[in-house]
């Protein structure tokens, strides 16, 4: 279960952040960017982080998830490809020496406390 070691990767960001600028109100909504070929559950994530927040002021945030696309540059002729799936293949010039740039983030982009 992957999605309980992400939502705890997101909690210590956040509580983190929360410390940083003694913010003290609760978080109701957290903003993500997460990479497709993380191949996330949203239900699952939303699930193991109501589970480990319950008490704290992270209790009850909702998510509102950017999903990054898996893309790259191919190294044989410089194309910036989208790909799918694995093996990652040049559409322009058929080689496999795609440099993946994007598609495996998972970044608290931003998130929003509550005003009391
Ligand atoms: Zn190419």
């Amino acid at each position: 279960m992957h999605e309980l070691g992400i939502a705890a990767e997101i909690q210590k960001i956040v509580t983190e952040a929360l410390e940083k600028n003694a913010i003290t109100t609760r978080v109701i909504l957290i903003r993500l960017d997460i990479g497709e070929m993380r191949q996330l559950v949203p239900d699952a994530l939303e699930f193991c982080f109501a589970g480990i927040t319950k008490g704290s002021q992270l209790e009850g945030a909702q998510f509102e998830i950017t999903t990054i696309s898996l893309s790259g540059t191919c190294e044989g002729c410089g194309t910036a490809a989208v790909v799918n799936e694995p093996p990652f293949i040049c559409p322009e010039c058929g080689s496999r020496k795609l440099k993946i740039e994007k598609g495996f983030e998972l970044a608290v982009k931003s998130f929003e406390v509550a005003d009391d």
